[in-house]
């Protein structure tokens, strides 16, 4: 999976990436299907045991354009992992408290625990996307964030926070045939979003935002993933395979077995012959 992530100071020009799977793929679509619904399992035991453990942090953050499948991945590739241990946050347009705040104020609020798993829908990475492509602010203060960003996650870092980032790269193609197939199907209405078409129209702007996005915050602590998105199954498959990679090289350590087992375990065989005459 290494060839999808971004290296510290790499140069990031999307025209260089595809958002196809390699042509060479082995297996294709059903093949990936069936290893995705395996590494699904292994997610659920790894993520059982991060939980037990109480060490470990785990962050997973989910950008892309509208479309792109940050949901659909919040689906396929978590499915089956128990949701106590888990926790999406989505970050929609600033609330005038938090407006008030710094920017990553509501961010920070939300980071994962010890055994936590917390997956961010969109991310203080808007606050270099969106807020640059609309001008909500000079530029004088977006172009201070690439670092203010890059402290920040070395922080979470530092403090036992395994971050991983994830780019849902799309084409402006897919991203029409998707609204279209919304537009089609009345049951998918509510998907739909006039603003969507605005956005989209800025679609370049975008791309600009992402690849100075890329290209300044892949670090060795928190490294980016462009991740080929046109197709779903691809997508879900890259994904569960750089988590279940990931999580399985943080060694996680279960507490021990009791050493008491047995005299618990009489305790409670003991209890039913008190209780039957
Ligand atoms: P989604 O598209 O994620 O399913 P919404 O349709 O509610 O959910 O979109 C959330 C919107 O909030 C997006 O248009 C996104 O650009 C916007 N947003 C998120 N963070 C910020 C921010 N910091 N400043 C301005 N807008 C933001």
């Amino acid at each position: 999976m290494e060839r999808y992530q971004i290296k510290p100071g790499q140069k990031v020009s999307l025209k260089d990436w595809s958002p196809d799977p390699p042509r060479d793929f082995e297996g294709g679509k059903e093949s990936a299907r069936a290893d995705v619904a395996e590494l699904n399992r292994k997610l659920e035991v790894l993520q059982e045991r991060l939980f037990a453990e109480r060490r470990h942090k785990v962050l997973v953050i989910l950008q892309g354009m509208d479309t792109s499948g940050k949901d659909g991945v919040i689906r396929s590739v978590f499915d089956g992992v128990n949701p106590q241990g888990v926790k999406v946050a989505s970050f929609k347009v600033p609330t005038p408290e938090e407006l008030d705040r710094d920017y990553l104020w509501r961010v920070h609020k939300v980071v994962p625990g010890r055994g936590e798993m917390v997956i961010f829908n969109r991310s203080h990475y808007e606050d270099v996307l969106v807020v640059r492509v609309h001008q909500l602010v000079p530029p004088e203060v977006w172009k201070k964030r690439y670092d203010q960003i890059n402290e920040f996650e070395r922080l979470l870092w530092e403090t036992g926070t395994t971050i991983l980032k994830f780019f849902l790269f799309i084409s402006k193609e897919e991203q029409k045939q998707r609204l279209l197939e919304r537009l089609a199907d009345p049951a998918k209405h509510w998907k739909f979003n006039p603003g969507d078409l605005k956005e989209r129209a800025l679609w370049d702007e975008y791309e600009k935002a992402y690849e100075d996005v890329l290209s300044r915050t892949s670090t060795g602590y928190a490294p980016w993933y462009i991740v080929p998105a046109d197709k779903k199954w691809y997508r879900d498959w890259v994904i569960s395979r750089v988590l279940v990679e990931t999580l399985e090289n943080l060694n996680i350590q279960v507490p021990p077995p009791l050493e008491d087992a047995e005299t618990y375990r009489r305790q409670l065989l003991e209890e039913d012959e008190r209780v039957s005459p």
